[in-house]
Formats: structure tokens, sequence, C-alpha cells
């Protein structure tokens, strides 16, 4: 499991950093989180190829979240791109979708299917993970997105050794956890194997500090928090633009225990010097790290 960051810049993009793009690879998905203007070319700079991209998530329709949707759809109807392109995104998802599709001229060629997602809860449900939403509070509706690989059960060899069991059906029925009779002995799952905790990664993006902010990244291996701003110097601004800044960030970190920190969606102000937001970030969770374009994260 990978995530690849493609741009971190808040609002315009800066001379390092672009807007918005996050790409989860996991298995066969390819998971774009926000596809800020300019993600093609982070992707090309990155040696990745869009075509891959099997879903795509979208935290809100603010211009720097979206804007590099209409030439991504155009490099995929141009590549003849033959998956069913799968958006998941909040309220009002579906209208802008579908002008989006209607003011470019490609929309025969690519085949979507649009989600739009009003409540809090799970979203996809697939076979090896699953993907929650929950609303964020920011001027327009937005969400916060949470990867869950599932736990894994595995089998203990050596202890279903001892039973003399070392292959067949069997082992298949105590990887589900069912105890099973084997020479007329009884194997009880639990005694034969253990479980591997799946990861999980939270992504949240442009709101204010609100509760749903723990609950999506509860316990999670990755949090990408936006951090928008200084709280010792730009508080105020904060709550008026609908951000958090980095004090908050690393507050929802640690009450959510969470195992690293990912500071992204740094305003522009911020764009030669963005220590102070470490530092400032650092004080409540330590395990906090800035995020850079470009920069790979395997979990
Ligand atoms: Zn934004
Ligand atoms: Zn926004």
């Amino acid at each position: 499991m990978e995530v690849i960051i493609l741009g971190t810049s808040e609002a315009v993009p800066t001379a390092k950093r672009s807007q918005l793009a996050m790409l989860l690879k996991y298995k066969n998905e390819n998971i774009l989180v926000d596809c800020g203007e300019g993600t093609q070319r982070q992707f090309k700079i990155a040696g990745l190829s869009p075509l891959k991209i099997t879903r795509i998530l979208i935290s809100h329709w603010h211009g720097d979240h979206v804007l590099g949707l209409p030439g991504l759809l155009q490099t995929f109807a141009l590549n003849n791109y033959s998956k069913t392109l799968k958006i998941y995104g909040p309220r009002g998802t579906k209208k802008f979708a579908k002008l989006l599709l209607k003011t470019f001229v490609f929309k025969e060629k690519v085949k979507t299917e649009i989600h739009e997602i009003d409540k809090d809860g799970e979203i996809i449900d697939a076979k090896d993970f699953y993907i929650e939403a929950f609303r964020m509070k920011h001027s327009i509706p937005c969400l916060a997105y949470k990867f869950v690989e599932k736990d894994r059960r595995k089998i203990n060899i050596n202890a279903t050794r001892k039973f003399g069991l070392k292959q067949g059906p069997l082992l298949g029925e105590l990887q589900q956890g069912k105890n099973i009779v084997f020479k007329g002995k009884k194997i009880k799952s639990k005694d034969v194997t253990y479980v591997v905790r799946g990861r999980k990664i939270a992504f949240i993006i442009d709101t204010l500090f609100n509760k749903n902010c723990i609950k999506a990244a509860k316990n999670v291996d990755l949090l990408i928090s936006e951090s928008t701003f200084l709280e010792s110097t730009h508080f105020d601004k904060a709550k008026e633009r609908g951000h958090m800044t980095a004090k908050q960030a690393a507050t929802i970190a640690k009450k959510a225990r969470v195992k690293r920190l990912l500071l992204t969606h740094l305003s522009q102000r911020y764009a030669r010097n963005p220590k102070p937001i470490l530092d400032e970030a650092k004080k409540v969770f330590k395990n906090t790290q800035l995020a850079e374009d470009l920069m790979r994260i395997k979990l």
C-alpha cells in the first residue's frame, strides 16, 4: 500500500506546491483523492499513469480540489479509458459532474458512475477494504475519507501441524474463523490462527475542527490533514475561511491516537518557510511531517 502526494497547496499553486491531489495505491486499486489543477503533470513527474485510476474521491467542489478533472477526463477519453470511472463526492456532486461532462466534448467516451454522499458511513465495500465518508464543516458540503483494509486471519502453520493438519479445505475453514473436527479431534480456529490488523488511512481536507474529524482519524496508521494556517497568528482567519490550524490538526492526531500525521493544504503565505507550521503541530503531536509534492509513503 502506498500513498503518493501529488499536490499540497491551498487555493493557488506555488513554485513548489501543486494544488491538492493524492493517490492511494492498493492491490488493483488506484484511488485518487481530489484532483487540483496540475494533477496530470504531477502524475507524469512521478512516473505514474493516470489511466490506472480506478476511483476518484472528491472532498468538495472548491476549485483547488477539482480543477484538474476536465484535463484528466480528456486524457481518459483520448486514450479510450475502458473502465467505468467511479466518482464519489458530497452533496451536489451529480450536478457538478454532469455539468463538467456537458461542458467538454468527451461525454460519450468515458463511462462514469457517480456516487453522491450526504450522510456519514460506509461508501465502498470491496473484498479487502472499505471506505467511509464523514461530513465536515466547510463553507460548502465537504467530506473526509477513511480507507480501512479489512483484518485478515492467517493460519499458524506450526500450530496446525501439531494436529497433523497440513493442507486441504479444512485449513480454509479455520481461516474463516470456523472450528473444525479433524481425525476425531476438535480444532478451534482461535487456537491455530492469528489476526493481521488491516492498515488505515484518513484524509481530512478543508474543514473547521469538529467531532467528525476525530471519528474519521480514529486509530489510523496515517492521517493526512489540512493545516492551512498557524494557530498562533491566524486563528481567526482560519475560522473565518472554514479551515484548520496546525495545532488543531495535531490535536485530532493526538485525540484519535493516530500513528503518523502528515500536514497538507498549506496557505501560500508559508511557501517560503513552512517550518512554523510543523513546529506548532509537533508541540502537540510529535510524529508529524509536512507533506511535500511527490512524496511517497509506504504503509
Ligand atoms: Zn482547499
Ligand atoms: Zn475548500
